[in-house]
């Protein structure tokens, strides 16, 4: 087996607070230091050298596509990741119920706290919307306000504006085409119509009643964002000829995975509402019971929360539960194993940025480098040098003999 950690926005800069370390360097990793010294490792420039990746991407990267060429919008990656089916020809949006009141939006998140969020999905799940007989939306709720959303039945764009205005206290926008064509064209038609069937039935919904009797905001609208659409590109199976599985608890690094022909291993408990730290103790019990399958991608989340929240003693605390998963994982896999990042965040800008992230490679057939530890400056002298993230798992499946000859 062969084994992909992704630690997300693991990448940081030095800190004053860290003593003039970054949280990487900071923490206590003897299991990753370890690998390092025994494996390969380099740095990563996911999408583009100086390019601040977007998790959707440089994920499609890292599972060896173009981050360019083959984004065909975050949407799709949403909806396959709520566990929508979407296929050629469907548009898929991220959703968000809302509070709008005469058109203009009061909530962007409905006071954040939505828990009839699958009882109102339902009600929308399967709506046709008034002069399209032959468009079904399909609604799946996610996590607290927020919804996944596929359109069926016709040949869709996802050259289409976000009906969400992204800010509070503006009006809700109308759908436009982004681009020239009928499909951009019938497309925002479409997206308006279901707006408004959404916005009717949330309205008179009881539950909506019911929060409002409560003293909550209503969640009388599903604001429409972020189109995408699947994107045709080979399977991990169709390219290395390996049967891939993923632990991820996020909806959109699912839905990336299954768009690469990845399937879910099953995470016990509710690890979406677990803390960073404990989410990542449940990813390593499942992905210890994955160790039969050929290729294993692991996603951790709570290095980029604490990034986007500015919390580095948080991060430190996050990449030393990854260093236990890693460690835990070595008592059942001997195999390949790459880890590294989707991009840097620093804690200080609590924002991603473009610049590259660590990777270490170890496994059977690896040639060591000079690097005895993990971290963004070390491994800035590691054997691999400076490679693109759609490389990462190229250099991971040769170690298999897993990538086809080039050539005769
Ligand atoms: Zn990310
Ligand atoms: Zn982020």
């Amino acid at each position: 087996m062969a084994v992909l950690v992704v630690v997300d926005g693991m990448g940081d800069r030095p800190l004053e607070e860290l003593g003039g370390q970054t949280p990487l360097e900071a923490a206590d990793t003897p299991a990753l230091d370890r690998l390092a010294k025994r494996g390969v490792t380099g740095v990563v420039d996911v999408v583009r050298p100086g390019v601040p990746p977007g998790s959707d991407t440089a994920h499609l990267a890292l599972f060896g596509y173009d981050p360019y060429e083959d984004y065909t919008g975050r949407g799709a990656f949403e909806a396959l990741g709520a566990g929508l089916d979407v296929e050629q020809g469907d548009v898929a949006f991220r959703g968000n119920f809302a509070t709008v009141r005469e058109g203009v939006v009061e909530d962007r998140r409905a006071g954040r706290h939505v828990p009839e969020g699958d009882d109102l999905a339902a009600l929308l799940d399967g709506v046709t919307p008034e002069g399209f007989p032959e468009v079904e939306a399909k609604v799946r709720h996610t996590t607290q306000h927020r919804c996944a959303v596929v359109l069926k039945g016709a040949e869709f764009s996802r050259q289409v504006g976000d009906v969400d205005p992204h800010k509070q206290g503006e009006r809700v926008k109308e759908a436009v085409p982004l681009d020239g064509s009928e499909a951009a064209r019938f497309t925002a038609d479409v997206v308006n119509a279901v707006e408004e069937e959404f916005h009717s039935i949330l309205s008179g919904s009881e539950l909506n009643e019911e929060r409002e009797s409560r003293g909550d905001l209503p969640a009388n609208h599903l604001l429409l964002r972020g189109a995408g659409v699947v994107p045709e590109v080979p399977s991990v199976e169709e390219r290395f000829g390996v049967e891939g599985k993923f632990v991820a608890p996020v909806a959109l690094y699912r839905g990336v995975a299954v768009a690469a022909g990845m399937e879910p291993v099953p995470l016990g408990g509710d690890v979406v509402s677990m803390g960073d730290v404990e989410q990542v103790e449940a990813e390593a019990e499942a992905a210890n019971e994955a160790a039969e399958t050929d290729f294993l991608f692991v996603h951790v989340k709570g290095t980029d929360n604490a990034s986007h929240d500015g919390r580095p003693e948080d991060k430190v605390e996050v990449v030393e539960a990854v260093d236990d998963l890693v460690t835990e994982l070595w008592e059942v896999h001997d195999g390949p194993v790459a880890v590294t990042a989707d991009h840097t965040s620093p804690c200080a800008e609590m924002s991603h940025s473009g610049d590259p992230v660590p990777l270490l490679i170890h496994g059977p057939g690896v040639r060591p480098d000079v690097v005895e530890e993990f971290g963004e400056r070390s491994c800035a002298s590691g054997g691999l040098n400076r490679i693109r993230g759609r490389d990462v798992v190229f250099e991971l499946m040769n170690l298999e003999g897993r990538v086809p000859l080039h050539g005769e």
